[in-house]
């Protein structure tokens, strides 16, 4: 079967009464509700025409928002009903075209899906998709006791999108006249037509809460930079050793332009790896003297907030030691500790390593140390 042509209809007419604010311009991790369910549905039809119906009040602002990606908008009526006719009207797709309709509140329709259902909608006339109900059914009483349990075995619960020949819509409109119905699937099976059900993802959830949101945030794959940091720093007498934001009392120090803390310089350098912003000498240069003897805790605290800046906050560190002198083990639940406050972290979201040169090299002639830092970073704004 060659592919049928295909037209698309993302309803956002509602009033989020439920919600109590705009649920479709809600932010889940960066990009709003609506904003994924229109992508969503699109994504196996990038070219399909698509239109957009919103609250009349809405119309100019999801213009200006949506047309300049290909997305006709048009307004909705007083009931979903009314809003789809006029996403179809504006669409006034061929009798054989099999139209989409999604709801603008499901973020997370699989393309898979998408594309199954448009399918089952070629071959016979009309399919939605469902999802199975996992919950045992309870039929009330209006006092609020159980009347029965419902046999659950062949009920489905409807999910979006659903899919119709055009010519099968517009039949069924014509001789339902101006009764309700909940969903165009309903409106098709009153007239006597068949629609096929296909199973469909049960993660193919409608925002209608907003606690909601909590358990979608669960759907999304979770975005997360990686940054690395390395850093070596020869030993020099007469200074103090300050490694991992502690100093080591009695030994020798690390020369450097700040207080010469390799683990820190490393962990400053993963941090500006892992949100793009450069590296530690381009933010402190060692010809300014402002930066001599300085902490190098400050380093670490600039680069968290560049990363803050632009949207990051740190996950985990991982931070390897390579030293043959001094011994890392007795200071390493402070290293932790220390590192771990300075991002802000738990101490079991970081860890520190050490390990040793077996005597060779410049490690093993006990003349520097070399620290090496891993740092993920999420989105600090969440969903
Ligand atoms: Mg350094």
């Amino acid at each position: 079967m060659t592919d049928p042509d295909v037209a698309l209809i993302v309803v956002a007419a509602g009033s989020s009464t439920r919600f109590g604010t705009d649920k479709l311009g809600v932010q889940i991790a960066g990009r709003s509700v609506l904003e994924r369910a229109v992508t969503a549905v699109r994504a196996p039809f990038p070219d399909a025409p698509l239109v957009l119906v919103v609250r009349g009040d809405q119309v100019e602002q999801a213009r200006a928002r949506w047309e300049g990606l290909g997305v006709l908008v048009t307004a909705g009526g007083e009931h979903r009903q009314d809003s789809v006719k006029h996403g179809f009207t504006a669409l006034n797709p061929g009798d054989d075209t099999v139209v989409l309709i999604h709801d603008g509140a499901r973020p997370f329709v699989p393309r898979e899906d998408v594309v199954r259902v448009t399918a089952a909608a070629a071959e016979t006339g009309a399919a939605l998709l469902v999802a199975p109900v996992v919950e045992t059914v309870k039929r009330l009483r209006a006092d609020g006791t159980v009347e029965s349990t419902v046999p659950r075995e062949k009920l489905a619960r409807a999910l979006t999108p659903q899919a119709f020949r055009a010519g099968v819509l517009r039949s069924a409109w014509e001789a339902a006249g101006d009764t309700f119905w909940t969903d165009e699937a309903a409106l098709v099976e009153r007239q006597g037509g068949t629609v096929v059900a296909v199973p469909g993802d049960s993660r193919n959830v409608k925002v209608t809460h907003p606690d909601d949101l909590a358990l979608v945030a669960g759907v999304i794959p979770k975005r997360t930079r990686v940054g690395q940091g390395i850093d070596v720093h020869p030993f020099a007498a007469d200074r103090p050793l300050w490694l991992c934001g502690i100093q080591l009392p009695g030994e020798t120090g690390l020369a450097g332009h700040s207080d010469a803390d390799a683990g820190l310089h490393a962990v400053t350098d993963a941090i500006l790896g892992a949100c793009g912003c450069g590296d530690i000498g381009e933010h402190f240069p060692p010809s300014e003297d402002r930066w001599r003897d300085a902490p190098s805790e400050l380093f670490v605290r600039h680069a968290l907030s560049l990363a803050a800046g632009r949207g990051w906050r740190v996950a985990g560190c991982d931070l390897t030691l390579i030293a043959d002198f001094p011994r890392i083990a007795p200071h390493r639940g402070a290293m932790r500790a220390r590192v771990a406050e300075l991002l802000g972290l738990a101490p079991d979201d970081v860890n520190i390593k050490a390990t040793t040169c077996e005597g060779m090299g410049f490690v093993g002639r006990k003349e520097g140390v070399v620290a090496f830092a891993l740092v993920t970073l999420e989105p600090s704004a969440n969903p």
